[in-house]
């Protein structure tokens, strides 16, 4: 009925992606402002990625591979599960609209740990679906046993963010082991790994291994994160065909432009940038944990390329001063912690202004 929608429509936050480097240029007259905020990589696409891009305009005047052919044959090849696996759409967040899409309807229960990325509960909510929010452990990580505890017959999805966004940590691998095993059979889990190829455990199981062994998981990946692509959007999941076959009819015809599909596929290839940014990723991280902790705040390593800081203040008044000169930086006060915020680790020079920027304003 009008009023059920009515009332689905009142529960969704207004979802405010940060503020925009233009955005905050105009508002505060800043020549430079350096984003910290939206987890980007800092170090500009792979140049093979930039070549490819430049390649592909010259065909901007034709519909792109609907099917994505190319790029989920490389898929294959990196992930070794069949190209029919995978479908590819505009960045992971369409990949979420996609899912959740295809998967729940109205009265449905979707289970997840909070705090955590926001698309979940937004795309639920639109689909007329029921939020199910299991509080994160004591130490940020999701709480799996709480989450097969808030199962019911009306669970559809059951949502892991591993590593999860904001907070950088992953679940222990024998814990999710445990948990796939427990899921009753109606319930589909979901691996959100948009970072998890910033995990560096060699061994640590990911998506792609438990959907080899024969799980029923979806894993959704994206080229935003570790390939330095966002500004490009893509996104893709990865299932077994039965599973991907619903997001399949459901995705708009052209949802991967063709400049996105060429620079995906020269980027998965492309490992010295990978390399590059994985290790400038680690040794700044723990050159910005040491500054934050030396500052007062709290601050562990994390699995990502951000860092869930507790600046032990009103982070929302600290991060309004650090755009009035030009550094954006995300509060966390929407996900219920007002005192945290979530920094990307920008550059070694990025993140040396950011301090200096910093301090002068404690
Ligand atoms: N999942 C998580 C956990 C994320 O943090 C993000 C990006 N902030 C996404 C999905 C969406 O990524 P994309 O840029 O591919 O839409």
């Amino acid at each position: 009925s009008k009023s059920f929608w009515r009332e689905q429509v009142k529960k969704l936050d207004a979802y405010i992606p940060g503020k925009s480097i233009e955005e905050t240029k105009k508002e505060y007259h800043l020549h430079k402002v350096i984003r910290l905020a939206s987890n980007e990589s800092p170090f500009g696409p792979s140049p093979k990625a930039i070549e490819a891009m430049k390649k592909e305009i010259q065909d901007g005047h034709l519909y792109p591979d609907s099917t994505c052919t190319t790029l989920r044959e490389r898929l294959g090849e990196l992930h070794g599960i069949d190209p029919g696996s995978y479908v590819v759409a505009n960045g992971a967040d369409n990949i979420i609209n996609l899912l959740i899409a295809s998967y729940v309807n109205p009265g449905d229960e979707v289970v997840y740990c909070t705090p955590t990325f926001s698309e979940y509960s937004k795309n639920t909510l639109l689909m007329g679906g029921t939020t199910v929010e299991v509080p994160t452990s004591d130490d940020f990580v999701f709480d799996l046993e709480m989450m097969l505890e808030a199962i019911t017959e009306k669970t559809k999805l059951a949502i892991v963010c591993n590593p999860n966004n904001p907070t950088g940590t992953i679940v222990d691998e024998d814990k999710l082991r445990d948990f796939l095993n427990r899921l009753p059979g109606h319930v589909i889990p979901v691996l959100d790994e948009a970072y998890i190829e910033f995990v560096t455990h060699e061994s640590y199981a990911t998506g792609v291994e438990y959907i080899k062994e024969g799980f029923p998981v979806i894993s959704i990946r994206t080229f935003s994160k570790l390939y330095g692509l966002a500004g490009m959007r893509v996104g893709y999941a990865v299932a077994s065909e039965e599973l991907i076959e619903p997001l399949l009819t459901v995705r708009e015809p052209f949802a991967c432009n063709r400049i996105a599909q060429a620079a995906a596929v020269a980027a998965i290839d492309d490992y010295e940038y990978i390399g590059k940014v994985l290790c400038e990723n680690r040794r700044e991280m723990t050159k910005m944990i040491e500054k934050l902790h030396s500052l007062g705040f709290e601050a562990e390593p994390t699995h990502t390329n951000f860092i869930f800081v507790n600046m032990k203040q009103d982070s929302s008044r600290l991060a309004n001063n650090l755009l009035k000169k030009g550094f954006i930086i995300r509060p966390c006060a929407p996900w219920g912690y007002p005192e945290h915020a979530r920094i990307s680790i920008g550059t070694a020079a990025q993140n040396e202004h950011f301090f200096t920027v910093l301090e002068q304003i404690l």
